[in-house]
């Protein structure tokens, strides 16, 4: 999933897009499943109109498979948030009735930040992208300690940052 910007503006398709393809092929399989259970398995032995299996059937069924889509989308989303994915996966099974994604969303953490060149997650603690070495955070050029884009001079071996040809405190800025 390479992105080019660093916008974390929330888009629907880019977070439906890390719904990965088992959970969609789950949802699928548990949606015919129940159609299954209900027109053949349970019309056999009751005497309850058709009608009533096809709209429990289809009501229980959707119902079932945006559940599986739901914890496709936590397992793929609880990772880019430092989140335990399993943790969360079992959460989501055992607690019946859409109250596991509900707590979900509820403390979720924000989203790790990205690396702007190839859309790596970024650490908070991280100077360097993991994967392309773009400079993610401002430092020092002498010592590579961490500096606010605010400092003249670095905290750690007293480098004058002014002196860094483009100073690295504004390169990881983009300046
Ligand atoms: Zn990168
Ligand atoms: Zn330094």
């Amino acid at each position: 999933m390479a992105r080019t910007d660093s916008s974390s503006s929330f888009s629907v398709s880019e977070e439906l897009k890390l719904i990965p393809r088992w959970s969609i092929v789950l949802a699928f399989v548990a949606f015919i499943g129940i159609q299954y259970l209900f027109y053949f398995v349970l019309h056999q032995h009751h005497t309850t109109p058709m009608a009533v299996h096809v709209y429990f059937g289809t009501s229980w069924g959707a119902l079932v498979a945006v559940y599986m889509l739901m914890i496709g989308y936590i397992s793929q989303d609880a990772p880019r948030r430092n989140m335990g994915k399993w943790i969360w996966i079992m959460l989501c099974i055992v607690l019946q009735g859409g109250i596991g994604p509900v707590i979900y969303f509820l403390l979720r953490q924000p989203v790790l930040s990205q690396c702007p060149c190839c859309g790596t997650h970024i650490e908070s603690n991280f100077h360097f992208c993991p994967q392309c070495a773009y400079r993610v955070a401002p430092n020092c050029s002498n010592c590579h300690e961490s500096v606010r884009i605010t400092d003249l001079h670095c905290t750690r071996c007293g480098h004058d940052l002014a002196e860094d040809n483009t100073p690295a405190r504004l390169r990881a800025y983009g300046a």
